[in-house]
């Protein structure tokens, strides 16, 4: 995106933001203006997790970006209960208009019928769907989740094209008799992450059927999304500005490096993002697609940040464990944990991964290592089995 332009969205941005007691208390009281992208990169950023407090800190539950400016009300679940997402009158245009196009990049045209499954109450999704829909010209019925029975009678008498929704619901519709469709828009649940899972979706839909993953988050709207094409999560370069920052002290990553993806709206009034960070893992790249956009989230998201530990002086994530586990026969699908002995007074810093399943083979071992070497850069001290792992989370750190 031409950099003049992108300044232009910043500091308009930063003016919105600034009407927030929220984002003067991050960054002082001083407004920061700024003339490029590196000096963007500087302003503070917002720690994840911080719009699900201010909801229940300040004037409970509105939360400090409540105004007579907002025109839709959205609940997301938090840990403290439900809290509200914000759109202007502005804003819901803009991201129609957004949306729009994304469905438009992902092969979806007038000719379509569409529906989603995703729910239309409270949580953003549904509504903004329907009139991504809507703005586009292409037929959408307003379904919404449950009952599958009558959903895939609906699909077969209005010959529905594309479904928006869960992979998993959208087997189910299949597997008790809904027609083929062209395009699934997939939302609501975990999708290429999980090994295998893309096969499966093709095995019960087609294998023609163009699978369509997005990225995005109540409080962001669209952040990345597929093109028909399908080479990656292509960035939505119109609607958001990405960075991929080292998630243990915040300084930007170059392309192609895995870290934390910090996001921040280019053009949005109600609580808007600036400089959010996410806690998503994920690296920024190029690739070549004929659709026209290059800037693409390469590898999907790859886990979560707060994931990531120091070992041996290298950034060690779980995702890239479990990637690699997955790429061996003999380890492939085995649950596993870390155990991080931190450094005393006389002993080093020791890692153990601990396998679920029979013992290995001296050559399955070799070729662990060997990867490990190759890929992650530091070697497990040991490598252990276990034939049931207690539940538990990936890092042990009181070994
Ligand atoms: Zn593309």
């Amino acid at each position: 995106m031409d950099e003049a332009w992108l300044v232009e969205c910043f500091n308009r941005q930063l003016e919105r933001a600034a009407a927030h007691p929220f984002y003067r208390r991050i960054w002082g009281q001083d407004l920061p203006r700024v003339e490029s992208v590196a000096a963007f990169s500087r302003v503070p950023p917002v720690p994840c997790g911080a719009f699900a407090e201010d909801a229940f800190d300040t004037d409970a539950p509105r939360g400090a970006f409540f105004n007579r400016g907002v025109a839709r009300i959205n609940l997301t679940p938090s840990g403290r209960g439900l809290r509200p997402i914000y759109f202007s009158r502005h804003d819901l245009a803009v991201m129609r208009r957004i949306n729009a196009d994304l469905l438009r990049r992902a092969g979806i045209t007038e000719d379509d019928v569409a529906i989603t499954t995703l729910s239309y109450s409270l949580l953003p999704a549904g509504l903004m769907i329907q009139d991504a829909f809507e703005e586009l010209g292409a037929k959408i019925i307003p379904v919404g989740p449950g009952d599958s029975e009558r959903t895939v009678e609906l699909m077969k008498n209005w010959k529905v094209t594309v479904v928006y929704g869960n992979p998993s619901f959208t087997i189910k519709l299949a597997e008790q008799g809904a027609p083929p469709i062209r395009v699934l828009v997939a939302g609501g649940e975990p999708f290429s992450a999980v090994p295998g899972y893309k096969d499966a979706v093709r095995r019960a839909l087609g294998q023609d059927v163009i699978l369509i993953e997005s990225y995005g988050m109540a409080e962001s709207g669209p952040i990345a999304r597929e093109c028909r094409y399908q080479n990656g999560l292509h960035v939505a370069e119109d609607y958001v500005h990405l960075e991929i920052v080292d998630p243990a002290d915040g300084t930007p990553l170059p392309l192609g490096e895995v870290g934390e993806v910090v996001v921040t709206h280019l053009d949005k009034e109600a609580m808007p993002l600036v400089r959010y960070r996410t806690g998503d893992l994920s690296a920024l790249g190029r690739v070549d697609c004929p659709c026209g956009r290059s800037l693409t989230l390469v590898g999907g998201i790859r886990g979560r940040a707060d994931q990531m530990k120091k070992v041996k002086g290298v950034k060690l994530y779980p995702a890239q464990v479990r990637a690699l586990l997955d790429s061996l026969p003999e380890t492939r699908g085995r649950a596993f944990r870390l155990r991080l002995q931190e450094a005393s007074a006389g002993t080093a810093q020791t890692l153990a991964l601990i396998l679920e399943g029979p013992p290995l083979a001296q050559a399955a071992l070799d070729a662990l290592q060997a990867l490990f070497r190759k890929r992650i850069l530091i070697v497990p001290n040991e490598v252990l089995t276990q034939e049931k792992l207690a539940a538990g989370p990936v890092w042990d750190t009181h070994g």
